[in-house]
């Protein structure tokens, strides 16, 4: 099956032979992979030894969201989101209900967040300490640049807190040229390529160990993952890891750095966007998105109006014919949403274009080609 969804994406035959072994999560050998691990991770966020760390936990991306907001934005504080799709919603909900104060900034989900809106809204309330932005926004595909948008917050003097899970290891972002930034969040998966189950932070340690004990909850207190760390080692763990994942993402870093790093997996990704969209326009599906605003993670279609068309029918379709897409959608119109990351290249998505031709021929939406 080609899985093309963003998250959990398609991983390569290596990633997933490398779930097959038992681990103890406290031997020593395990121990120094996991450090080693973090180092790496640090080093792709373009963190610095000794001023930066990779602090990550177990599970989702929501999880690391929730443990961002906790540990960095003081209780009842106030948090400025460019909304502009579903995980900026997202982040509005964990934002109240871990007791901050989220404060919307209502953007089209047509377009990114420009600076001066966000350099606006915090001038318009100096009690907001932190904007928390979502790089890539899976809802539509469209992206918010966090380089102009930091700028802005550092000039005023505020925080930034960055959503980059599904962006990281693709998009560009250097955690050493935005000291505005507490955290830059991402997972072991989507644009990683590894297994589902680890969340990474990467924070300046100064500001992580300063907030240590104030999320609000042991589970999400980064600085307490810190904590951990400077006392009982950097291979060390305060509950059960995902093991297995741990161990198959040292793989797909691997995988990451031979294929040539963060530029060679944007330009894949790129590649495998470009090849569908132009095909899914010959097909006679509108993109969402403008091209100025469309990024190389998600590409958003709108559905058709024919009257054959439902979207479950479509999702099925495919199915058969060995292509697998979400059977929902994120955009205020019905839409589909296609992935363009994982172990996929631009081929993967010429196939599915042919799948995608003869869903739309089976469901009476276009007449087979002459
Ligand atoms: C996938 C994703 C997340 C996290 O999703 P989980 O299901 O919690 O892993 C958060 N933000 C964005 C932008 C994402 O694409």
């Amino acid at each position: 099956m080609l899985l093309l969804i963003p998250g959990p994406v398609q991983t390569s035959a290596e990633v997933k032979a490398a779930m097959g072994v038992d681990i103890a999560p406290w031997d020593l050998d395990f121990r120094r992979e996991y450090a080693r691990i973090r180092e790496r991770v640090r080093d792709l966020a373009g963190g610095v030894e000794g001023v930066h760390a990779t602090l990550p936990l177990q599970g989702a991306g929501h999880f690391m969201v929730e443990a961002a907001i906790r540990t960095f934005v003081p209780p009842a504080g106030k948090v400025l989101i460019p909304r502009n799709g579903t995980y900026a919603d997202r982040m509005i909900r964990l934002a109240r209900e871990a007791g901050r104060v989220p404060m919307v900034l209502e953007v089209p989900d047509t377009r990114g967040v420009r600076a001066g809106e966000v350099a606006a809204a915090l001038e318009a309330d100096p009690e907001i300490s932190h904007v928390s932005l979502v790089y890539s926004e899976t809802g539509s595909g469209v992206i918010n640049d966090p380089r102009p948008v930091g700028k802005a917050v550092r000039a005023l003097g505020r925080r930034m807190i960055l959503d980059a899970v599904s962006a990281f290891g693709a998009l560009p972002f250097d955690i050493a040229a935005q000291p505005e930034c507490d955290a830059v969040l991402f997972t072991s998966n989507k644009c990683l390529e590894g297994m589902p189950g680890i969340g990474f932070a990467v924070c300046p340690m100064e500001r992580a160990r300063e907030r240590a004990g104030l999320a609000g909850s042991w589970s999400f207190d980064l600085g307490d993952v810190l904590r951990t760390a400077e006392t009982a080692g950097w291979g060390s763990f305060r509950f059960t890891p995902a093991a297995q994942a741990l161990h198959a993402f040292g793989v797909a870093l691997d995988l990451h750095a031979a294929e040539g790093g963060r530029e060679a997996r944007l330009a894949r990704y790129t590649a495998n966007m470009r090849v569908l969209r132009s095909g899914a326009e010959r097909l006679g599906l509108r993109p969402y998105l403008t091209p100025e605003e469309q990024g190389p993670i998600i590409l958003t279609l709108h559905q058709p109006e024919a009257p054959g068309f439902t979207l479950q029918g479509f999702v099925d379709a495919l199915k058969r014919r060995g292509v697998l897409i979400s059977n929902f959608y994120n955009t205020p119109v019905p839409s589909i949403r296609i992935g363009c990351i994982g172990a996929v290249t631009p081929d993967d998505m010429r196939r599915a274009l042919v799948a995608m031709e003869a869903a739309l021929v089976e469901m009476g939406v276009r007449r087979e080609a002459a």
